[in-house]
């Protein structure tokens, strides 16, 4: 995908040094991690008691680690065929045992979502479903590029944010279509072949959704799918009425199919939720909305979102991952919420790339034109004003963060910086 890897924003010092690992998978130059895990033997029967299941994930991580620093030397390559069973499909054996008892999010609810009778948080049993899929071009141009971003939204959520600007998928768990992982591979092989640069999980909150998603991973690692399930996938298509010439030869990686999968969350998950998900995404790109004090659980009714999101993105830090920053500005916050997550990535990751973003409008409980409207949350319903926004963005300019490629690309207030 030259074109991709030839765009300017790579020269950008903003990036300088950033993202190359998820640039050279989307290039098709480099295998995306789930193909490398299938290429690594699980080293245990899948049918194992959980704990050895556990155990093996964490030798299996670090056989990955080291497979993954030789391929990028040029040192190996890809196993001529996958493993049976491989990390990957161990990966996925321990999203289905985790939903029998889920913890995938920091509610660790424990409820067995297989039988579906008592529910968590998120109020889903085992069903997933997808609201539409498309080729986004609203991203981030260093999502976007000149394909589109290979978007997948789920239905409903773990957090409550009562200006959600996605509310009708986050709210109603009713939204959208059931799919199974065959289905949910078939968009993800559609949206690359029609030269997406990235699989991109979000929702609501894909967390909520991670079995099906590991699942339709080790699946798009096993071969094209069938007739049936690319019919089945073009249910939920968004844009299927427009033409997006197919050109498999752009998204395979030595004949397997390759795409960098990116993980667009609110960040709620759990530690062991993060170590499948170190396996298979190439790219993160974490939403880290509320400060320390108390307007996560005041406007989310989100318990332990600092130390939960903070925790992750030190990981993320520790891990030499691939990520950039979401901030969103919010009426009103910018003390309380920007300055100190600002402050926090200054402090502990200076080099992180950050889109402090300007687009909040009142929606969802917020919104007096919206049924659903509730009168607590007045104060937000409005924008942010041009001197909360320019308060923000100077602070980060003061603080030395990498914000200004990815936040004044299409902000009307930054450019006045
Ligand atoms: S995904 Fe999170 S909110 Fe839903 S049941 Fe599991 S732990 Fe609870």
């Amino acid at each position: 995908m030259p074109a991709f890897d030839a765009l300017s924003f790579w020269n950008d010092p903003d990036f300088a040094g950033r993202l190359q690992w998820y640039r050279a998978v989307a290039a098709n130059r480099l295998p995306a991690k789930y193909l490398i895990c299938a290429s690594i033997p699980a080293g245990v029967p899948l049918d194992a008691p959980e704990a050895a299941l556990w155990q093996a994930l964490e030798a299996g991580t670090q056989a990955f680690l080291a497979l993954q620093r030789r391929i990028r030397a040029g040192e190996a390559g890809l196993a001529a065929d996958p493993a049976r069973p491989s990390l990957l499909d161990l990966v996925a054996e321990l999203g289905r045992r985790m939903l029998s008892h889920c913890n995938f999010c920091r509610w660790e609810c424990g409820v067995d979502r297989t039988r579906g009778g008592k529910l968590g948080v998120c109020k889903l049993a085992a069903e997933t479903r997808v609201s539409t899929y498309f080729h986004h071009r609203g991203e981030e141009l260093v999502y976007r590029g000149t394909h589109g971003s290979g978007t997948i939204f789920f239905t409903s959520c773990n957090m409550r944010c009562a200006f959600c600007q996605n509310g009708d998928i986050s709210t109603d768990r009713e939204n959208g279509e059931p799919v199974s992982a065959r289905t949910l591979a078939a968009m993800a092989w559609i949206l690359r072949v029609e030269g997406c640069h990235n699989i991109n999980w979000v929702g609501g909150d894909p967390t909520i959704h991670l079995h099906t998603i590991l699942e339709a991973i080790a699946l798009l690692a096993s071969g094209e799918p069938s007739k049936g399930d690319l019919e089945a996938a073009l249910a939920a298509k968004a844009d299927w009425f427009a033409r997006f010439p197919r050109a498999p030869g752009a998204a395979f990686y030595r004949g397997r199919i390759n795409a960098p999968m990116l993980w667009n969350s609110n960040f709620f998950m759990t530690p062991e939720a993060m170590k499948l998900l170190r396996l298979t995404m190439d790219v993160w790109l974490p939403d880290f909305k509320f400060g320390p004090g108390r307007c996560a659980l005041e406007l989310a009714r989100t318990g332990w979102y600092w130390e939960t999101v903070t925790r992750n993105l030190r990981l993320l830090r520790d891990w030499g991952e691939d990520f950039t920053i979401r901030h969103l500005v919010m009426p009103g916050h910018v003390e309380c919420c920007t300055v100190p997550v600002l402050e926090w990535i200054a402090a502990e990751m200076p080099d992180a790339p950050v889109n402090i973003m300007d687009q909040y409008h009142p929606d969802n409980y917020c919104d007096p034109g919206n049924p659903k409207f509730q009168e607590r949350y007045w104060p937000l319903a409005r924008a942010p004003r041009r001197e909360e926004l320019l308060s923000a963005f100077a602070h980060a300019k003061r603080r030395g963060l990498r914000f200004e490629a990815l936040s004044l690309e299409r902000s009307k207030t930054g450019v006045m910086l």
